[in-house]
């Protein structure tokens, strides 16, 4: 999940069936048939080659520029894969009030996602809040959302103390402060409903991202994301400085659709809610704490995102890094150490993620419900 300017790098005329298996955002194990079913295939400018013959020439420039700026702002993958954030959505929605549930819902239904924008992980026959869950991404990766990009994540260096938490936001923004400024804009009865409706869009994925480990913390090396490792029988392989599978990539995708089983996010907030029920007052305790719950996804990306690899990566100088060749070319220093992960990785981060997943959903819905009072 490109976390920074480099998510807008040319991503390449892969097809989306292919960007699932290849480094994309969820889905990665769905057989072709259902990548078409819940994506409809664009009309390539092959497909396209009757139509064009028709169109005058600047129409045929207009459309090829068009086609270009697709390719260059296709979504890369983020956060939580599709599943994930569904899942903390309709986990959420759960536990909504009746009132609350009611009027969330409309703001959604009356303020509808602009039709212009590409939806990575589909949107036939799902919930309205499971669509909305994963809008933040698509968006983030239009002109008209770069500056977004920033909001997604909490860089706070392997080796911080908590202490040093707040000062991780940076000036273009941070996960943290986005659901602040989201919610004043949710809670806000006199802002436009199209504003209110995207905020409550980016509050129900951003809470799911600051619950991901590898979202509130780094280690010089974009989160996880210039960490290749081998996840199973799939080996590492790189393109343009990027790395798949890599570590950020697996805990937002490969790790938790192993622990899903196949089910779809609705059957999977069930098997969380009844798994981690007993958990939930405990877990809301003491309101919004967007900083302790940070620290908290921190220190597990420490203990086991980290911890429990073999082998061991170091402590890295704290440097900015925009891609996987920057920071001595750490992509290419961490490919070298030939990270493995598989049974006892998955075993290790299976359960964490589940709780993670929990914990979002259940805030999320604390935070929501006080918001539609
Ligand atoms: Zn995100």
């Amino acid at each position: 999940m490109p976390r920074n300017a480099n998510a807008f790098v040319f991503k390449h005329s892969r097809t989306l069936c292919e960007k699932h298996t290849a480094g994309g955002r969820g889905c990665g194990e769905l057989p072709a048939p259902h990548c078409q079913e819940t994506l409809p295939p664009r009309k390539t400018l092959l497909d396209k080659k009757g139509d064009l013959m028709k169109r005058s020439r600047p129409a045929l420039i207009f459309q090829l520029l068009w086609t270009l700026i697709g390719l260059l702002y296709a979504p890369s993958a983020h956060a939580w894969g599709c599943k994930g954030h569904q899942t903390v959505a309709m986990l959420a929605e759960k536990h909504l009030t009746p009132p609350a549930k009611q009027m969330l819902l409309a703001l959604l239904q009356d303020n509808p996602i602009d039709t212009h924008i590409r939806r990575f992980c589909g949107t036939a026959g799902l919930d309205d809040f499971a669509d909305a869950s994963t809008w933040a991404d698509d968006f983030r990766s239009t002109p008209e959302g770069k500056p977004t990009a920033p909001w997604h994540f909490l860089d706070i260096s392997l080796g911080a103390t908590r202490s040093q938490v707040p000062a991780a936001c940076g000036p273009d923004g941070c996960v943290t402060q986005a659901i602040l400024d989201q919610l004043a804009i949710l809670k806000d009865k006199t802002a436009p409903a199209p504003k209110r409706a995207d905020a409550l869009r980016f509050l129900i994925h951003f809470v799911g991202d600051l619950h991901q480990p590898l979202h509130t913390e780094t280690n010089s090396d974009r989160g996880g994301n210039c960490v290749p490792v081998a996840y199973f029988r799939r080996k590492p392989s790189v393109k343009n400085n990027e790395y798949t599978p890599n570590l950020h990539h697996i805990w937002d995708t490969e790790i938790l659709e192993r622990q899903m089983q196949g089910a779809d996010a609705a059957e999977y907030a069930d098997t969380l809610d009844a798994k981690f029920g007993s958990s939930f007052a405990a877990w809301q305790q003491g309101g919004m704490q967007l900083e302790d719950w940070a620290w908290e996804g921190h220190q597990q990306a420490v203990s086991v995102g980290y911890g429990a690899l073999s082998p061991k990566i170091a402590i890295e100088p704290n440097v900015p890094v925009n891609t996987c060749a920057d920071n001595n070319n750490i992509g290419q220093r961490m490919l070298k150490k030939h990270i493995a992960v598989g049974v006892a990785y998955q075993a290790a981060s299976g359960p964490l993620i589940d709780m993670r997943l929990a914990q979002a959903g259940i805030r999320l819905a604390m935070i929501l419900n006080d918001a539609a009072k």
